[in-house]
């Protein structure tokens, strides 16, 4: 018996759509890139919760025929190539006839198309890949997608998207790919009915600007290589502004944005030394190649593609970034009002170069630890009173409640606190280092690593002020303000009622920054701004690792931040203060991040080492 079919094509098309529809993010791609290929100069995206409600892309491309806006659903309906040696003179985005079709078939997409210089256009509506609608209609020349209720017969698939942050996120890096790759296009965005982005046609650079904020504007250099192999241009970051999560790294090639491991380590190799380790340049990196030494059709989604010799690519790339990087030594900031790369300025006869003037703490000296420590430690030690009791009996007690009910933890790592010795007993405690601490319990001795025993403190002080007490803020001199981007302010947004629990007091100021009029009366000696700013990095990485940290997160990281460092003196009464507030927390042996704060020897084990 034959038991071989063909599979419908609402069936096949549902399949294919798997590859190239994974969430909403991938539905504006390939909806905006057609409008891209069908030539607009203005494009327009509207989403609502996070594309999952709907994704509108509105366009003054050159629109489709009554026929044509039947068969741009159907699969393998493309009028970008007709035979496959096309694919390798390919300039537009799409080719393989896939998207349209693939959309229909797992949402409610409603199209609204005119071709130029007609008078009437058609609409279609199609639900899981039946067109249950087709009539013609008033329209603008160019044409207009709705995608409704996506995933709506896939449930499985509409579980597996993430929070509406999550979604928007990816939106945004999808859009902010695009964007850059066409500045001569104006864009606009909208989510919820809220302006996220008003792009006009400007040039690479504003665009920079314009979708990352106003910062860039001094951070980049161009970069300009012409070979006979590729055309190199765009920009490179200063490697002072290379960012400790990965930041902004941008390869292009024909104008469509790629992911390269390979390129990326060229740029990276021209940093080489100018970076601090774990750090990630920036980059906008356009390469432009003939079509044919290129193949771009190894993934559904376009963002790995082949090159013919990557080998002499990566020595051009590499030798291309240094010479901008060196470049910069000469030329420290670039105008972006400019529409020129490099301004020289002119010297009158006898006009002298003048110096930047930058500020210096004539009284600083890096050696002298002591008085750092003792600086910082004046309000990182002020004890918080209501949990940490004042005298060792109390403690004793309250260690041994805790070590019944302890978290869970990685396997062999101790986790019970040790047992210290009763007040009566002088005891004394002894800096190793500058680094660890050492003192003697009733059952041996401890050893403490003064940095993380700190943050451990500081981390369960500021979880309990997101859970239940806000921290009380001081108020700066000098307010500073914090301009974002769109991406970053929406996230700053997310986290803003933790911020605020967390001591800060921070005002909206403008449409996209913020001013932070008051800091933790705890942190009094810390840059808000950049620790902001490194809370959203440190968010969006989270996010994209799966976002289930996201509240304890700022806890602890600036746990972390404040807490004593390794190689600060400590002052004795400040070593116990350490060692109470230790003890007192819920989890004295490991770090939020689960590392070992105290190694214990019992005196069994320190009696069997003399017994050899
Ligand atoms: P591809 O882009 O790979 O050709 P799609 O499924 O994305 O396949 O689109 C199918 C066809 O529909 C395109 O080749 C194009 O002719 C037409 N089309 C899609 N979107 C638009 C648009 N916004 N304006 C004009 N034509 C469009
Ligand atoms: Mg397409």
């Amino acid at each position: 018996m034959d038991i071989i079919t063909l599979l419908p094509d609402g069936v096949a098309n549902q399949i294919a759509a798997g590859e190239v529809i994974q969430r909403p993010a991938s539905v504006v791609k390939e909806l905006v890139e057609n409008s891209i290929d069908a030539g607009a100069t203005s494009i327009h995206l509207i989403i609502k919760e996070a594309g999952k409600k709907l994704i509108q892309v509105v366009d003054n491309g050159k629109g489709m025929s009554e026929t044509d806006a039947r068969m741009s659903f159907e699969r393998h309906a493309t009028s970008k190539i007709t035979v496959a040696d096309d694919l390798f003179s390919l300039n537009t985005k799409g080719f393989r006839g896939e998207a349209l079709a693939s959309i229909a078939a797992i949402a409610h997409v409603e199209l609204k198309t005119m071709l130029d210089g007609e008078s009437v256009g058609s609409q279609i509506i199609i639900e899981g890949s039946k067109c249950i609608h087709q009539e013609p209609c008033q329209h603008s020349a160019g044409t207009s997608i709705s995608v409704k209720n996506l995933f709506f017969n896939v449930p499985a698939r509409r579980k597996f998207l993430k929070s509406d942050s999550v979604e928007t996120k990816h939106i945004i890096t999808e859009f902010q790919r695009i964007t850059l790759a066409h500045p001569d296009i104006e864009f606009s965005f909208h989510n919820n009915d809220i302006v996220v982005f008003q792009l006009p046609s400007q040039s690479l650079r504003s665009r920079i600007v314009a979708l990352f904020g106003k910062k860039y504007n001094e951070r980049l250099v161009p970069i300009q290589e012409d070979t006979d192999i590729v055309n190199i241009s765009g920009y490179i970051g200063k490697p002072e502004a290379a960012k400790k999560t990965r930041g902004e790294q941008y390869f292009f090639v024909n104008n469509r944005f790629i992911k390269n491991a390979y390129l990326h380590h060229a740029v990276k190799q021209a940093y080489e030394g100018l970076l601090q380790e774990k750090s990630y340049p920036t980059y906008f990196i356009f390469l432009d190649i003939d079509p044919q030494s290129i193949d771009i059709n190894i993934h559904p989604t376009k963002t790995e593609i082949k090159f013919e010799d990557e080998r002499v690519l990566y020595a051009i790339l590499k030798s291309a970034s240094k010479q901008s990087l060196g470049k910069y030594n000469i030329a420290p900031t670039i105008d972006f009002n400019l529409e020129t790369g490099f301004i020289v300025p002119d010297l009158s006869p006898g006009q002298s170069i003048k110096m930047p003037t930058i500020q210096v703490d004539e009284n600083f000296n890096p050696f002298d630890e002591d008085k750092k420590a003792r600086h910082r430690s004046a309000s990182l030690f002020t004890p918080d009173r209501q949990s940490v009791p004042t005298n060792y009996n109390e403690l004793y007690d309250i260690i041994r409640d805790k070590e019944i009910a302890q978290p869970s933890v990685p396997n062999g790592l101790n986790t019970s606190a040790p047992e210290l010795l009763p007040t009566n007993q002088q005891v004394k405690i002894m800096q190793i280092q500058k680094k660890y601490l050492l003192t003697s319990v009733k059952s041996g001795i401890v050893i403490i690593n003064q940095h993380r025993a700190h943050s451990r403190v500081l981390y369960e002080k500021f979880v309990r002020n997101l859970a239940m007490q806000p921290a009380t803020s001081q108020q700066t001199l000098f307010p500073e303000v914090l301009d974002l981007n769109a991406e970053d302010f929406q996230i700053m947004q997310e986290m803003w009622d933790n911020i605020v629990k967390l001591g800060f007091d921070i005002e909206l100021f403008g449409k996209q920054s913020v001013k932070i009029n008051g800091i933790p009366s705890d942190a009094t000696n810390m840059n808000a701004k950049e620790l902001l700013e490194s809370w959203i990095e440190e968010y969006k990485y989270e996010l994209d690792h799966g976002g289930r940290n996201k509240t304890e997160l700022l806890a602890r990281s600036l746990a972390n931040k404040l807490s004593i460092k390794a190689g600060m003196t400590l002052q004795v009464e400040e070593m116990q203060q350490l060692i109470d507030n230790l003890f007192a927390c819920e989890q004295s042996n490991l770090t939020p991040s689960g590392k070992p704060i105290i190694v214990n020897y019992n005196f069994n084990e320190l009696e069997r080492k003399f017994e050899k």
